[in-house]
């Protein structure tokens, strides 16, 4: 048994300070580490750099410790118990890290654990003591950690099974509020931090409708006894972290529903979505999950190629079951749909890299997103989502609707609970083939392993819709719906952001007009035919102008003013809106209804 044990003098300063026990210390030295990543998040993140005043003791003696590199840490030989002391530094306020503040603490157990070598199997208990300062006397806690010594939602003693476990259940503490539901007969607790406004009995049945959508999809029981969504209120954020029976997340304030709002606004739609995306993760990715990542090792880069499978299927199913399980309607739905195909069409990327390519290099370049990425890489999320609506669709056309992608993911979930093994690179392909007992080698390929385009008229006309593309109305046209009046037929191939009375340019298109008349991201222009301008006119100008037209620009590349040339090309139409009309009408029912032919 490891014994951990977490508090805080002083949340004010962001530190925790932790203590470990370990009864018996390997005799040669101990030695302990802290993960590089978390899982989930595909990037180096190097927790260790805020750790600070790493100390060891045998009873009262004072050991040396040896670092080894920047997290592993070996201790001097200790006869007897050893114990650790260290704190945490705690001021990353994403789903990732550790924050502590006087309003509340949160932390993930790759921030603040370490982990004792040779006894990362042995059970863990942790003690995680309430904050001792006066503001803090009414804060509560929450966290999947069993309960060892600890009352429902308060501070005490924790249990888990071993070390991946313990970094696996993150941890909330402050006065935030609850709300309880029950989905399958499953407990399921929302904790809101933050200062917001929200419907709570709203939103409690909505994420229950969504929770026993999942359920019932991969088939009861749950794999889980409780489930927590942490929820960090926000002005302005979004994100999302799964783990094995909660999830950490971050949204902006007016993503809540609020008291008396009946629609699904946009950004509560979102907000549906991301719930729905972490909680299907539960099987697709915490359970069912790459070879490569059984175990994690987390002191380094672990590549697979299978992320457009865990993050693009999990994107797919996100927003289909919103439509499932009634909370939007087909036009709803579509207008997603069509977003995530305009988001893809829109980057250069998808004819530079395969989501296959995309997921294995998600460390440099998905998660390292430059200026330049929309020219050069492609989302396994989005172009994911996209591939496995393909096989989803072309599954049920080539079977009469009696097999689909669902049937691929129950059977990858028995898998799992069978053997427990990791997903193979070509396990789905393989498995797609037998169940429909034939041969979708090539189909697949060119899907996951080429940048060719995909098929999506094709796909889509198997459930009678229509795929219709168009230029952009301007920079916030995401695509899924009709712009008020017609879209310009030219573009500047730039997106710009306006800032303290110009333009800056965040980006510019491969081969666009911005880029062919030598502009780059990080200029700022300050005139545009001898004018200055503002986006809204310079889209106006855009709607009225033709192919060939000549524009004068004046802009600072740092501090130097340039005078540029841009020729007007053509518009793209790359802004995707789907279109249903009355062919295959049944096939469409079935497919948005998640129903197959006995
Ligand atoms: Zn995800």
């Amino acid at each position: 048994m490891i014994r951990y044990q977490i508090t805080s003098h002083n949340p004010g300063t962001h530190y925790f300070s932790v203590q470990i026990q370990i009864e018996t210390p390997n005799p040669d030295g101990q030695c302990l580490r802290l993960p590089n990543w978390i899982p989930g998040s595909y990037m180096i993140r190097d927790f260790a750099k805020n750790l600070i005043t790493l100390e060891a003791f045998c009873g009262d003696e004072k050991l040396s410790i040896t670092q080894l590199d920047k997290s592993n840490w070996q201790v001097a030989p200790c006869a007897q118990a050893l114990r650790v002391e260290y704190r945490v530094y705690a001021k990353d306020l994403s789903v990732r890290g550790a924050h502590l503040d006087h309003t509340h603490g949160y932390y993930n157990g790759t921030s603040v654990f370490l982990e004792v070598l040779g006894q990362s199997d042995l059970p863990c208990e942790v003690l995680i003591e309430k904050p001792v300062t006066d503001t803090n006397k009414k804060w509560a806690l929450a966290t999947t950690l069993k309960p060892i010594d600890a009352e429902a939602f308060g501070f005490g003693l924790y249990g888990a099974e071993d070390y991946d476990d313990l970094i696996d259940h993150p941890v909330e503490m402050g006065e935030f509020g609850k709300i309880h539901f029950e989905a399958c007969g499953v407990p399921h607790d929302i904790i809101l931090s933050g200062v917001y406004r929200c419907d709570e009995k709203r939103l409690a049945q909505d994420l229950k409708s969504i929770c026993e959508h999942h359920i019932q999809f991969f088939g009861e029981p749950a794999p889980i006894d409780r489930y927590l969504f942490l929820v960090m209120v926000v002005g302005d954020g979004y994100g999302g972290l799964e783990h094995r029976s909660s999830t950490s997340l971050m949204c902006s304030r007016d993503s809540l529903p609020q008291p008396g709002q009946k629609d699904v606004s946009e950004a509560y739609r979102t907000f549906l979505g991301l719930c729905s995306h972490e909680y299907f993760h539960t099987w697709n990715v915490k359970r069912i999950k790459p070879v490569a990542y059984q175990p994690y090792a987390l002191q380094q880069e672990v590549y697979s190629e299978l992320l457009w499978a865990f993050e693009g299927i999990t994107s797919y199913y996100d927003d289909l079951a919103l439509i499932r399980c009634g909370l939007i309607d087909e036009n709803s739905y579509l207008e997603l749909l069509a977003q995530t195909m305009t988001r893809v069409q829109r980057g250069l990327g998808r004819t530079r890299q395969s989501v296959a390519e995309s997921s294995f290099n998600t460390w440099t370049k998905f998660y390292q997103q430059d200026e330049n990425a929309q020219n050069t890489i492609v989302s396994y999320y989005a172009k994911g989502a996209l591939i496995a609506l393909c096989i989803d669709i072309k599954m049920r056309e080539l079977s009469d609707s009696k097999i689909s992608l669902d049937q691929v993911m129950r059977n990858l979930w028995q898998a799992w609970c069978d053997t427990g093994a990791g997903v193979e690179v070509d396990t789905i392909q393989r498995l797609v083939c037998s169940l429909l007992d034939a041969d979708l080698d090539d189909f697949m390929h060119q899907l996951i392993s080429t940048t060719a385009e995909l098929p999506l008229d094709e796909i889509m006309s198997v459930v009678g819709i229509d795929v219709f593309r168009r230029p952009a109305a301007n920079q916030k046209d995401k695509g899924g719906k009709s712009p008020n009046g017609p879209p310009p037929n030219v573009e500047l191939g730039a997106f710009l952001k306006e800032r303290e009375g110009c333009l800056e340019i965040l980006r510019v298109e491969e081969g666009g007009a911005a880029q062919m008349a030598g502009l780059s991201a990080g200029d700022t222009i300050v005139a545009v035919n001898s004018l200055r301008q503002t986006l809204a006119q310079i889209e106006q100008q855009l709607k009225l102008a033709q192919a060939g037209e000549q524009w004068t620009i004046h802009a600072f590349r740092r501090d130097e003013l340039h005078r540029f040339e841009l020729k007007l090309i053509p518009a793209q139409r790359h802004t995707i809106e789907l279109i249903p009309g009355r062919k295959n009408r049944q096939n469409r029912r079935a497919w948005l209804k998640g129903a197959t032919k006995p």
